[in-house]
This record gives structure tokens, sequence and C-alpha cells, in this order.
């Protein structure tokens, strides 16, 4: 089971937290869960976390993040069956939350999947703000890209990926929500870092998978086989 000394949830074997089949009411015993597990390496911030909670307005987030998820079910004789496509529950979500005005970071690469959100949400009532990364027609060379590792070529313009001010466009656009849409590793951290309003992914970027990343995983057993040595 291992003694790591940081906490570990991906390699735990137990899963106590989920309590699978225990009654509501009686929480599980540790005694099952690893040594590192978070629980008992640091149990303190279990309670801050649940103060943070306590909070009315990230009670009531946090009440509406659950009755979606329990919403994208439904409880059919041979069990449970899953029944919403992401773009689904993201619609709905807003919804709950009242949300009148959302706003869409995308990648240049994806403006054509970025126009299609944006009429899925429109048709749905949102008032859409959408912003691609390439705004501001800032040349790479502003942040130190050397011509030999500008994408087009040393002699081609090219615009660097900007994600903060996408972040600041977003902020000062005072949307309810921000979508992130198929930005690059990287440029979708500094967009993190720079949107303060509440924030949800619709999609990453995967340029060779769909922007499905996880497959690669999927296929680690195949395709993918190199995903168990080193990666250079
Ligand atoms: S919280 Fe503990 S019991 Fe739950 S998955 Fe992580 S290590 Fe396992």
């Amino acid at each position: 089971m291992g003694d790591k000394r940081y906490p570990a949830c991906a390699r735990c074997p137990t899963k106590t937290c989920e309590n699978r089949g225990g009654k509501a009411g009686e929480p599980p015993s540790l005694e099952k869960a690893p040594a590192f597990c978070p629980m008992k390496l640091m149990p303190d911030v279990y309670g801050a976390a649940m103060a943070e909670y306590d909070k009315p307005e990230v009670k009531e987030f946090a009440r509406l993040a659950s009755v979606q998820e329990f919403q994208c079910y439904e409880r059919l004789p041979d069990g449970l069956r899953t029944r919403l496509p992401r773009i689904e529950e993201l619609i709905q979500f807003a919804r709950k939350c009242g949300y009148k005005r959302l706003g869409i970071a995308h990648c240049g690469g994806l403006a054509h999947e970025a126009g299609l959100l944006t009429e899925v949400l429109e048709k749905n009532g949102f008032e859409v703000v959408s912003v691609q990364c390439k705004t501001g027609a800032v040349p790479k060379e502003r942040i130190g890209i050397k011509v030999d590792e500008k994408i087009a070529g040393p002699e081609t313009w090219e615009t660097m990926c900007n994600p903060i001010v996408q972040a600041m466009i977003i902020n000062r656009s005072k949307v309810d929500m921000a979508i992130m849409l198929g930005l690059c590793i990287g440029h979708d951290t500094l967009f993190i870092k720079y949107c303060d309003v509440p924030l949800t992914v619709f999609a990453v970027k995967d340029r060779v998978l769909g922007h499905n990343p996880l497959a690669a995983l999927y296929a680690g057993e195949t395709y993918y086989k190199r995903l168990r040595g080193k990666i250079e």
C-alpha cells in the first residue's frame, strides 16, 4: 500500500472516502485508508474547507453543482444511466446559477467550435462574450520567442497567444461565468491565474486526439504503449 508522505489518492486501493454501500449518517472508518491518505496526513484541512462551504454563497454554489451532478443520471430498472453531454450540463448549470452573460475564452484554432458554442448558448437565452487567444496582435518576439521557434517559420508574422489579455477582457466584460475552450497548456494556466470570475472548462486542447487527451490513456495498452516509458 506504501507509506508516502504526500497525498496520493490516484494510487489508493481502498477509496475509503467513497464509503460505497455505507448507510446515510454512518461515516467510514479510516482504518482501511492508506498511510498516504490526505484524511490521515492533513486532517485539519477538512474543517477549514467545510468552514468555506458554510459561507452562504459558497454553500449555494456547491449545492447547485451537486444538484446538477444528480441530474446527469437517471435511475432505471437496470441501474444508473448517464443522460447529459457537457454542453447541456453547462446550460443547465448556468441557468441554475441565474447567469445571464457568459464569456468564452477560446483558442484561435477552435474559432469554429467557439462559433458553434456561441450559437447554442445564445439560442438558450444567454448573452455571449468571446475572446480569442490572438487578440492584441502582439508578435511572439515580444515574449522572447526566437525566429526558429515560430511555428509558421522564421520569416512569417506570428501572433502570440495572449491569455492574460483574454482574462482581462473577460473580467472587464462583467460576465457571470467564463468558459475556457481549447486553450493551450500553459496559456490555460495563465488564463486561470488572471481570470477573476467563476470559471469552467468546456474543452482542453489536444491537437492530435480531437481535444480528448484521455484517449491516449485509454489506448495506453495498445497504440500509446510508449506512455509506459519516459517521454522525451
Ligand atoms: S482520500 Fe484517502 S481513501 Fe479516499 S481515495 Fe484518497 S487516499 Fe483513498
